[in-house]
């Protein structure tokens, strides 16, 4: 529970950040992963949780919404303070430090030490799947739902790669922060979200 200094064993309350995108996958995949989850539309909500998602969907989106339901700076204010983050795809580009290739106005939340660019696989390749072996994800690799995704350009001494594709990191780690170019949310298999909640109890929240 939010505040609990033992809620070793309780489930975690973490967050999916609900403005835009697949939230309703990402909530059941955190149940399914021993999570307590919530939608977050306001700052009061996100005040409240353990952990939070950051969504797929479209970034440019996310983040002007994020703009106008004042949540850009208390988003920013929480991953200061070591809140444990995952985005996957639009949510691995909110988290991304930089964007090679922002749409005017576009922001990040940042706090992960890589630049990211959007759209990277092209429009021969927009979506397609692929077995991705993930470390830190125990049982062989895991089914990767690339969406018109991005991969990261270049990762900075802070940030580690935890799986590659053509050559280019698609799920990093940094801190408290996780995210993955692919869509975990979409495959039934929830061993990334399971990750993600071993960090936030790992974290004491
Ligand atoms: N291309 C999208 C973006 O730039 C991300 C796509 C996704 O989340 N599936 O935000």
């Amino acid at each position: 529970m939010a505040g609990d200094p033992v809620a070793g064993d309780t489930a975690p309350e973490i967050g999916v950040l609900a403005l835009q995108g697949d939230v309703r996958e990402h909530l059941s995949a955190l149940r399914a992963a021993g999570a307590s989850p919530r939608p977050v539309r306001r700052p009061e909500e996100l005040a409240a949780v353990s952990g939070l998602v950051i969504p797929g969907g479209e970034s440019t989106t996310i983040s002007k919404l994020a703009v106008a339901f004042g949540l850009l700076e208390p988003l920013r204010a929480r991953v200061a303070e070591g809140l444990p983050v995952y985005g996957s795809c639009a949510g691995m580009i909110m988290l991304a430090d930089k964007i090679l290739d922002p749409r005017s106005g576009q922001e990040t939340v940042g706090g992960i030490d890589m630049i990211v660019r959007r759209n990277a696989f092209g429009r021969q390749n927009e979506s397609f799947e692929a077995a991705v072996e993930v470390a830190g994800v125990a049982g062989g690799p895991v089914h990767g739902v690339f969406i018109r995704a991005p991969w990261v350009e270049s990762i900075g001494a802070g940030a580690d790669s935890l799986a590659e594709f053509q050559g280019h990191p698609v799920a990093v780690r940094q801190g408290n922060l996780l995210a993955t170019a692919f869509h975990p949310e979409l495959t039934g298999d929830h061993r990334v979200h399971g990750l993600f909640v071993a960090m936030v109890r790992a974290a004491g929240r």
